[in-house]
C-alpha cells in the first residue's frame, strides 16, 4: 500500500472510526450472475483494502449496466459484492438500496475496517439527472451515508453523475489509487511522450474514437487503425466497404484527417488487407472467413478483422515504439475466426520496450480472453470513454471536482 499514502491521507488525514464513501467502477461484464471478467473488480480492490486496514468503515458505490434510474434485479450488484468480499478475504456486507433503509443499517452496522457495498446506484434516478437539483438531491443522500469521499472509478469520472461529481462537493474528498494510477499514465501520455509514439485505434464505437484522433494526429507519430472504423476511412478513400459498419456522416471528418495526417508528417496506417464474412458471427452459423485486399471488400461482405498482412504489418510498426496506447479490438476478437488481428497487436505490446498501455473495457477483456498475462502490458486502463475523453484534451468533471 505505499503508493496509497499519497493520494489519499494528505487530504482525508486519519480515516480511522470515519465512514468513508467510496465510488467504485465495478461494472463488470455478467452472464446472468456469472461474472464473465473480474478485472475491474480486481482493479478496485487496492483503495477499498488501503481504507479498511486504515480503520475506515468503508461504503462502496457503484453501478452495474445501465438500469434505467429504478431498481431492476437484472442489475443488482449482489453478485459483484460476493465477488469483492471472495478477492478482500473478508464478508462484505450489501445494502439492497442505495440511500434507503436498508443502506443506513448496513452501514449504521459497521464496525471500522469493515466494507459494504450499496446496491447499483443507477437504480436512482437522480444518478444519471441533467437537472443539477435532482442530482445534487440525490447526492444529499448519499452523502448523509458517510464523513469523507474516495474517486476511485475511473471508467466513470468523465461522467458529471451524482455519485461521482456532486458528492465530492459535499464531502472533504480525495482521488484512490486506481484513479491517481489511471491519471499518471494518461499525463505520461499526453506531456512529452517518448518517441516513438504509436497510438493504435479499433473497436466498435466509430464517432467516440473519431474524436481523439483530432487531438492525437498533434502527438503521435503513427495512427493505426483497425476495427470497426476502419472501413468509414477506406471509403473516405474511395473504396467500396460492402455491408461494414459505416458511419456515412463521419466521412469528411476521415477525409479531413487523412489530409492533416499527410501535411503534419504524421502517417496514419490502414490496413491492407481484410477478414470478411457475408454476415456477422452469430450462433446459428458456422463463420466463414476470407482474407481479401482492403481495396476489394465484396458488396455481399462485411469486415471483421484485419487480415494477416496487415496483423504483420501493425506488429512491425509496433516493435520499435517507445510509447504505446491501444484502444479497440481489431476485430471480433470474441469468436476466433475474427480474432488474429486483435492478438496479433496484444501480442506485439507485449514486446514493447517502453510504456504500452490498453484502453477500453473491452479492449481489456479481449486480452484477458486471449490469454495475456496482464502484467505483460504496461497498464491496461479500466475506463476506455475516460482515458478517450482526457487524450482528447477535455476536462473530467470527476476529476476537476477532486482539483478545488
Ligand atoms: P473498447 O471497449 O475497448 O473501447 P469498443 O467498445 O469500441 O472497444 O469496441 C469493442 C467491440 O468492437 C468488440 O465487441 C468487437 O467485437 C467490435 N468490433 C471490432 N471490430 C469490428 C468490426 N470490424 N465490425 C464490427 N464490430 C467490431
Ligand atoms: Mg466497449
Amino acid at each position: 500500500m505505499t503508493q496509497f499514502s499519497t493520494p489519499l491521507s494528505s487530504s482525508l488525514g486519519d480515516v480511522r472510526g470515519k465512514r468513508v464513501l467510496v465510488r467504485s467502477d465495478l461494472n463488470v461484464p455478467l452472464d446472468g450472475m456469472t461474472i464473465t471478467d473480474d478485472g475491474r473488480i480486481r482493479a478496485s480492490v487496492p483503495t477499498i483494502q488501503g481504507l479498511a486496514e486504515a480503520g475506515a468503515r468503508v461504503v462502496v458505490v457503484a453501478h452495474l449496466g445501465r438500469p434505467k434510474g429504478t431498481p431492476d434485479p437484472a442489475y443488482s450488484l449482489a453478485p459483484v459484492a460476493a465477488r469483492l468480499g471472495e478477492l478482500l478475504g473478508v464478508p462484505v456486507a450489501f445494502a439492497t438500496d442505495t440511500v434507503g433503509e436498508s443502506a443506513a443499517a448496513v452501514v449504521g452496522g459497521l464496525a471500522d475496517g469493515e466494507v459494504a457495498v450499496l446496491e447499483n446506484v443507477r437504480f436512482n434516478a437522480g444518478e444519471t439527472s441533467k437537472d443539477d437539483a435532482e442530482r445534487g438531491a440525490f447526492a444529499d443522500q448519499l452523502a448523509g451515508l458517510a464523513d469523507a469521499f474516495v474517486s476511485d472509478g475511473f471508467g466513470v469520472v468523465h461522467r458529471k453523475q451524482a455519485s461521482v461529481y456532486d458528492v465530492a462537493q459535499r464531502l472533504p474528498h480525495a482521488m484512490g489509487q486506481l484513479v491517481a494510477t489511471e491519471i499518471d499514465v494518461l499525463r505520461r501520455l499526453t506531456v512529452s511522450p517518448e518517441r516513438p509514439y504509436v497510438v493504435v485505434l479499433g473497436g466498435s464505437k466509430v464517432s467516440d474514437k473519431l474524436g481523439v484522433i483530432d487531438n492525437l494526429l498533434d502527438k503521435a507519430d503513427k495512427l493505426l487503425i483497425g476495427g470497426g472504423m476502419v472501413f468509414t476511412f477506406l471509403k473516405a478513400q474511395g473504396h467500396e466497404v460492402g455491408k461494414s459498419l459505416l458511419e456515412e456522416d463521419q466521412l469528411d471528418t476521415c477525409r479531413a484527417y487523412l489530409a492533416r495526417a499527410s501535411e503534419s508528417g504524421v502517417e496514419i496506417v490502414l490496413p491492407t488487407d481484410i477478414v470478411v464474412d457475408t454476415a456477422f458471427p452469430s450462433g446459428d452459423r458456422e463463420p466463414e472467413p476470407v482474407v481479401v485486399p482492403a481495396s476489394e471488400i465484396p458488396a455481399d461482405s462485411l469486415g471483421l478483422d484485419i487480415g494477416p498482412e496487415s496483423a504483420k504489418a501493425f506488429a512491425a510498426e509496433l516493435a520499435d515504439a517507445r510509447t504505446v496506447f491501444w484502444n479497440g479490438p481489431m476485430g471480433v476478437f470474441e469468436v476466433e475466426a475474427f480474432a488474429a488481428g486483435t492478438r496479433a497487436v496484444a501480442e506485439a505490446l507485449t514486446r514493447v520496450d517502453g510504456l504500452s498501455v490498453v484502453g477500453g473495457g473491452d479492449s481489456a477483456a479481449a486480452v484477458r480472453q486471449l490469454g495475456f498475462e496482464e502484467s505483460a502490458f504496461g497498464h491496461i486502463s479500466t475506463g476506455g470513454g475516460a482515458s478517450l475523453e482526457y487524450l482528447e484534451g477535455k476536462e473530467l468533471p470527476g476529476i476537476a471536482v477532486l482539483e478545488d
